[in-house]
């Protein structure tokens, strides 16, 4: 079978429904194409986030928290944000996503999974050819379009597993553990659901489950769903576009490299992708120039401080978790109670 249309979207996270609804919106034929079987599952996300998320149904927002706790062995400090953070039902965000998509006329086909080009057309798991004036790839952080267009993603990747357990949580509370025992070079994190329930889960170079079980032991609690395992990938890509592409959202590393959230991010960088897609269709420009100056200089603007700023904590907190002296240092300097004042969660202030 051989499907056309002005957008071609591969992927059906976040990024490419908002990405494809804007463009769908001003009546140009548009197709998502995601690889499972349902929109927003398998669930691989926390689902913290800030208000920045935009206007989502508050069926979604399962819980709020207001203080954050980053915990080196006994030594912790706490810092508060201004705005509560919210805890969201992921799947049921990538489903209000799916339904605002539909309803904007973008067409999902689910069970189709990228998995070449031929002849400028994406080829897919089932025999079908799949033709775009727009390529754009929001397939995640082992996208395959940057690897079929030769748009190269950073190397820097670690491992995540996550599950939800049983505990005794404070609910407003996140705690964010850097002990190495549960870690190399990232954290362990606990995110409340309830007083009772948590994502709890963790990023870490090498094999995370050994270190699950132990984070798990250490802390009494008991799994209620299973841990479900995933990579992210961070770091500043030179190029997000190419000749009639763009790659958008994680595919496009658009990620917080100190936590690796990437909802906010992509939200914001899709809407970017979306308005530069139009304009691409509208004036039948597709040359990369045309692209980078619409889309890859624009979002670069608008996030690429928070990146940067993101990196920095990355060092700072690794500083903390290698160097116990420089964890003392840092409180005498008061630089945590500096962090609870200026920092925002996204780094975009
Ligand atoms: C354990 C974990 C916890 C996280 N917690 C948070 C958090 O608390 N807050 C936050 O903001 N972010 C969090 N993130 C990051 C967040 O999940 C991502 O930033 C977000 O999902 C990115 O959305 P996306 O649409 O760009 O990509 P994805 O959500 O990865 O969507 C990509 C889609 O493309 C599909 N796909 C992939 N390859 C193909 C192919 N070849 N053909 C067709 N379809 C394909 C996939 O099935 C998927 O549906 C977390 C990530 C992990 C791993």
């Amino acid at each position: 079978m051989s499907f056309e249309c002005d957008a071609l979207v591969i992927g059906g996270g976040p990024s490419g429904l908002i990405t494809g609804s804007l463009i769908s919106k001003k009546g140009f034929k548009t197709i998502v194409l995601e690889e499972h079987g349902e929109i927003g599952r398998p669930e691989q996300c926390t689902g913290l986030v800030s208000r920045r998320i935009g206007n989502i149904p508050q069926s979604l927002v399962l819980n709020t928290v207001e203080t954050a706790r980053f915990c080196f062995e006994k030594r912790c400090f706490e810092v508060s944000y201004p705005k509560k953070m919210m805890v969201i039902d992921r799947r049921g965000y990538d489903k209000y996503l799916a339904e605002k998509a539909s309803e904007n006329m973008v067409e999902i086909r689910t069970r189709e999974r990228a998995i070449g080009l031929k002849d400028g057309r994406v080829v897919t798991n089932n025999g079908s050819f799949y033709s775009g004036k727009m390529l754009i790839g929001t397939d995640g952080p082992n996208s395959i379009t940057s690897k079929l267009v030769g748009l190269k993603q950073p190397e820097n990747i670690l491992l995540t597993l996550q599950c939800v357990a049983k505990g005794f949580f404070e609910k407003d509370v996140v705690e964010l553990r850097f002990e190495s025992e549960f870690s190399r070079d990232a954290f362990a994190w606990i995110v409340p659901l309830s007083n009772s329930t948590a994502r709890v889960g963790l990023a870490t170079r090498g094999n995370p489950l050994p270190r699950m079980r132990l984070l798990l032991k250490k802390l009494s609690l008991e799994v209620v769903e299973k841990p479900v395992g995933d990579l992210v990938r961070f770091g500043v890509m030179d190029k997000t576009v190419a000749r009639g592409v763009v790659l958008v959202g994680d595919a496009a590393c658009q990620v917080k490299p100190f936590s690796f959230g990437g909802l906010v991010y992509g939200r914001i960088c899709s809407e970017i992708a979306g308005n530069a897609c139009i304009k691409a269709l509208e004036e039948n420009v597709f040359e990369e120039r045309f692209l980078a100056e619409l889309y890859d200089s624009r979002w670069k603007k608008i996030i690429g401080e928070a990146l940067n700023k993101g990196f920095w904590m990355r060092r700072l907190f690794n500083a903390m978790r290698k160097i116990p002296l420089s964890f003392t240092f840092i409180r005498i300097l008061g630089l945590d109670l500096l962090a609870g004042k200026i920092l925002d969660p996204d780094f975009l202030e």
